[in-house]
């Protein structure tokens, strides 16, 4: 034993120094790095090399020594089976193994790196084909990796106290890359929490083309890859993309076969539940249930992509596949962890949920265009027959009045006159209904609300004295002022009052109320009547809707009233609320904003107003259309 303490006080030395350095350095390939180089440059080994467990594979990560050694063995995957294998044959050296030349298995003599220089003849000189290995464990047992070493100091068989060195380093290395990678994993689930928030943001976007574009760089960014694509089809047609982004942008199209394999990849990782991974060296004996055909596309694709490491995931909601994430990554630098291949899923729920919004929206948008034009269409058509109808009407009433004066006695035309009035009103409802829904700016003034309910029970006296009901009104002294066309408010009130004496019975009251709290003014009409339920009170307001009671239809209506009531109430900037009870009443209020004066617009009928009394205050002009 010539061996002084000397060179192994300066190993363990230089072994303290390194770990320090070590457990300082949160990046994993940094610590393997710093380990192999140390293996090489403290111990003496030609070449040092980890490889990291990943699965049931090690993947070589970290290679000090020669640089051509370094091109040739990085990123090769080698089965932990086969390395055990190994291990089967090998002297046992505390934690490392040895295996002689002639124990090496044949197969792996042919796959691994061989140096290349003649053999000494000593029974310690070491062979090119010896090889030793050291398992690379964490304090609690659990495989981490694998270092090998080669070319050892003096080309010998290393001695006990060369082992010990090795083997010190090599508990110490475990131990260090056990907690880089727990500090990796923790920066992962960072890393990714935030590339999934920005995806989310992204998916917030107008527009789906944008959305996916900011999608694809947050992915690119939040997982380093060299290039990545998002691709959408229509559902069903899973080789025709519909939408597409790509980072760094990229405007290739994809042929339909290599849409269609990437779609099956993705499909497959939809059914596993986790993104399928393909690596150059995988795509040869590929089994992700494709054809030979689809085989050699993706093969094609690897070639495409030299060195890459591809990932592929579904874009879907629910079992829906609506499209797939592709990234692809240089395989020599980082493998994709499992919070990667989690968060890529992830990814993929999340886009196929704004994907599935923005067609719908799409389709919504395209629907109610639709509508529109369906609404425009039915307004034209009554615009246009109201007044087709309205010239026979007006001739047809002249002469029924020409035969009253000529007081024929024949009975019938009494019965005439009054339905050829009520279609002279059914006529005269559809032609305000079609100009009300036209309407855009109209008039403005100052007016005041008490005026309009007290002119409208003027006007229905007369038909509430017939039905024998009561009318009431309830105001303050001074005018209640709202800015407005006086025409049509009038109009709105008159209809209220007018359906509640309409549809009241016998001894019913009909009570009026106008009043403001200085920000809004209001007139409100309250019956003793029929009532509308609440299934009627649903559709009150839409064009044409009477109440299902069979009461209320009895009595001629068209169901035009409340819908331009509600028209020209919105034109004022208020609303009409109802609040009903069938069989016990019903009260609705009619509520605008108070009186704005710099809103007002004197227009040329201000003219004709302008003799009124109330000087700045129009009130409607007498004779309306009932
Ligand atoms: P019309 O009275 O010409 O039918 P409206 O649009 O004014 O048209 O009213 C629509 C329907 O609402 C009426 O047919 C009636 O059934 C119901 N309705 C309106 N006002 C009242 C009310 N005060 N009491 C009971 N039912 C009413």
């Amino acid at each position: 034993m010539q061996l002084t303490d000397s060179p192994r006080a300066e190993g363990i030395r230089r072994l303290y120094e390194l770990m320090l350095r070590v457990n300082s350095s949160t990046d994993l390939s940094e610590v393997l790095d710093e380990i192999a180089r140390g293996v090489v440059e403290v111990l003496g080994y030609g070449i040092a090399a980890i490889a990291r467990l990943e699965g049931e594979t090690f993947v070589m990560t970290t290679v000090a020594g020669p640089e051509e050694v370094r091109e040739q063995i990085i990123g090769r995957r080698t089965p932990v089976a086969s390395i055990f294998n190994e291990f089967a044959q090998a002297d046992e050296w505390g934690v490392l193994r040895f295996v002689p030349h002639d124990r090496m298995p044949d197969a792996l003599e042919e796959s691994a790196w061989v140096p290349d220089f003649e053999p000494g003849s000593g029974p310690d000189s070491w062979h090119p084909l010896d090889a030793l290995y050291a398992p690379l464990y964490s304090a609690t047992g659990q495989l981490l990796g694998n270092m090998s070493v080669d070319l050892p100091p003096g080309n010998r068989i290393p001695n006990r106290e060369e082992r010990e060195l090795l083997e010190m380093f090599v508990v110490q290395a475990g131990l260090a890359m056990y907690n880089a990678q727990q500090r990796e994993r923790l920066g992962d689930q960072v890393r990714m929490g935030e590339m999934l928030r920005s995806v989310s943001s992204a998916g917030q976007l107008a527009e789906l083309d944008l959305s996916l574009r900011e999608a694809a760089q947050a992915i690119a960014k939040g997982l380093g890859t060299e290039h990545m694509w998002i691709r959408c089809f229509p559902s069903g047609d899973v080789g025709q993309v519909e939408q597409s982004a790509a980072y760094p942008p990229d405007d290739r199209e994809s042929s339909r076969e290599l849409v269609q394999v990437k779609s099956l990849l993705a499909q497959r990782a939809q059914e596993v539940g986790r993104p399928v991974v393909i690596n150059h060296a995988d795509a040869y004996d590929l089994d992700q249930g494709l054809n030979d055909l689809q085989r050699e596309v993706v093969r094609e694709l690897v070639r495409d992509n030299p060195g890459g490491s591809l990932m592929f995931a579904p874009v879907a909601v629910g079992r829906e596949l609506l499209g797939y994430v592709l990234l692809v990554r240089d395989a020599a630098t980082r493998s994709w962890t499992a919070e990667e291949q989690e968060a890529v899923m992830e990814v993929g729920r999340t886009l196929g949920r704004v994907v599935l919004n923005a067609r719908l929206y799409e389709r919504e948008r395209h629907l109610v265009g639709e509508l529109q034009e369906l609404d425009r269409y039915k307004g034209e058509l009554i615009a246009t027959i109201s007044h087709e109808l309205k010239t026979p009407l007006t001739s047809i009433i002249g002469h029924i009045e020409l035969l009253e004066d000529l007081d024929t006695g024949i009975g019938s035309v009494e019965a005439i006159s009054r339905n050829a009035e009520r279609l002279n009103r059914l006529v005269q409802n559809l032609l305000n209904y079609s100009q009300i829904q036209d309407k855009r700016e109209t008039v403005r003034l100052p007016v005041d609300l008490c005026k309009l309910a007290e002119s409208s029970l003027d006007l229905m006296t007369m038909q509430a004295e017939q039905g024998r009901v009561k009318m009431s009104l309830d105001m303050p002294d001074e005018p209640v002022l709202v800015t407005a066309d006086p025409d049509e408010l009038g109009k709105v009130i008159d209809n209220l009052v007018s359906n509640a004496v309409k549809y009241s019975r016998a001894e019913g009251t009909v009570h009026l109320e106008v009043g403001t709290d200085g920000k809004h003014a209001w007139v409100l009409c309250e019956d003793t009547g029929l009532g509308i339920s609440a299934a009627d009170q649903v559709h009150l307001f839409s064009a044409f809707h009477r109440s299902s009671n069979p009461e209320a239809l009895s009595i001629p209506g068209t169901g035009l009233g409340l819908a331009i009531s509600r028209r020209i109430a919105q034109m004022h900037g208020g609303e009409i609320i109802v609040a009903s009870e069938l069989g016990v009443g019903s009260t609705f209020r009619l509520r605008l904003p108070v009186r704005d004066a710099s809103s007002e617009v004197p227009i040329d009928s201000m003219v004709a107003l302008e003799d009124e009394p109330t000087d700045e205050i129009a009130v409607r002009r007498i004779g309306r259309a009932g």
